[in-house]
């Protein structure tokens, strides 16, 4: 039987330590690799002339440095980039590249579809297929900066944004986090890396005990009456029991004044009164937090047929937060054209 080659994207500083320990060679191996896949993202052995040629021969045979595939990239006329990429099994999933002035924020997936049916969203219309492994996390970012960022080092952000629920692959979501902000890694400042999350309390504590990154929670609705109705697993995690645990991940956090971001999209007639703002305002006012407003993205073939807010109504929902004296954004929506937008990330059923 012919063994499968060991994936090092998939092995964080300390796994490749130890792996190198095991084949007799020194610990500072694991840098030197290291340094090769993600400061020159080479993927070839043979090309890694400061290591010796008999262990350059010996990895080739024994290990490989295996990231997705990219099978389609689509330019938005704002600059955004998705890329939809195939997977060892044929499965396909997308990431998308939103650029600023001067740095750049990348959105990554964590599973193939969702399990969990926000009915807002269109990432769980074909289901749930996996989790991806870490490699498969930790090389959408390999793939990409490899394509556009090898000269300019503009990927300052990485969120978790991507398709599925992240804390719901927490092993492999707190491995890549590991490896993206390893300074032999993609040396991204944890403060930089954020997690969405729409609430898993045992996992956030989890997450906290782990690895120290920013967090957004996917409330939308300020109610449990109402967030029952849009996001099914609030019937099993209500806002109080998430908050609860937002709560004690921000007092363990090592970043200074750190804050949740309160992600909030804004639906037509269904959560963006007056009368839901006065409700937001009670629901989160014990948390640390800033609040963005997410005009919901066009979803074609969704079940239920929700619009995008009013602007007139995302300005007075967002002026009265802010007479409050919550710090409240509108998140300005990129890649929409391109269904790269918040929400709008599926993967292969686009494409039927
Ligand atoms: S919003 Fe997030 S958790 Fe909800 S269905 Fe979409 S990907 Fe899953």
């Amino acid at each position: 039987m012919i063994k499968e080659k060991i994936n090092f994207l998939e092995m964080d500083r300390i796994s490749l330590e130890k792996f190198f320990l095991s084949i007799g060679e020194k610990s500072f191996r694991a840098m030197q690799i290291m340094k090769w896949i993600y400061f020159h993202y080479c993927d070839d052995f043979k090309l890694m002339t400061d290591i010796k040629s008999s262990l350059r021969f010996y990895l080739d045979s024994i290990a490989t440095i295996s990231a997705p595939k990219i099978v389609e990239r689509k330019n938005s006329f704002d600059g955004t980039i998705k890329w939809k990429m195939r997977l060892y099994d044929s499965k396909e999933i997308e990431t998308v590249f939103i650029p600023e002035k001067t740095r750049g924020t990348i959105c990554v997936s964590s599973q193939v579809g969702c399990l969990l049916g926000c009915k807002f969203c269109a990432t769980s219309m074909n289901g749930f297929k996996r989790n991806l492994k870490t490699s498969e996390i930790v090389g959408q970012i390999w793939r990409i900066k490899k394509i556009i960022d090898t000269q300019k080092n503009m990927i300052k952000n990485v969120v978790f944004m991507g398709m599925g629920e992240p804390l719901l692959n927490l092993k492999n979501l707190i491995s890549s986090i590991r490896i993206i902000s390893d300074n032999f890694g993609f040396s991204i400042s944890k403060k930089k890396i954020t997690v969405s999350t729409v609430g898993i309390p045992f996992a956030i504590k989890k997450l906290s005990e782990n690895v120290d990154v920013s967090l957004a929670f996917s409330l939308h609705a300020p109610t449990n009456n109402l967030r029952n109705k849009i996001i099914p697993i609030n019937k099993k995690y209500d806002i109080s029991s998430c908050l609860s645990s937002i709560n004690k991940f921000l007092r363990n956090s090592n970043i200074k004044n750190k804050k949740v971001t309160i992600e909030y999209v804004m639906i037509d007639g269904i959560n963006d009164t007056i009368q839901h703002a006065r409700q937001l305002v009670k629901c989160i006012n014990k948390t640390p937090n800033k609040i963005n407003l997410i005009p919901l993205n066009r979803i074609n073939n969704l079940k239920y047929s929700f619009t995008r807010s009013k602007e007139k109504n995302i300005f007075i929902f967002q002026r009265f937060l802010i007479d409050k004296g919550f710090v409240t954004t509108v998140r300005n929506s990129r890649g929409e054209d391109i269904h790269a937008a918040c929400g709008q990330l599926i993967g292969k059923i686009y494409k039927k």
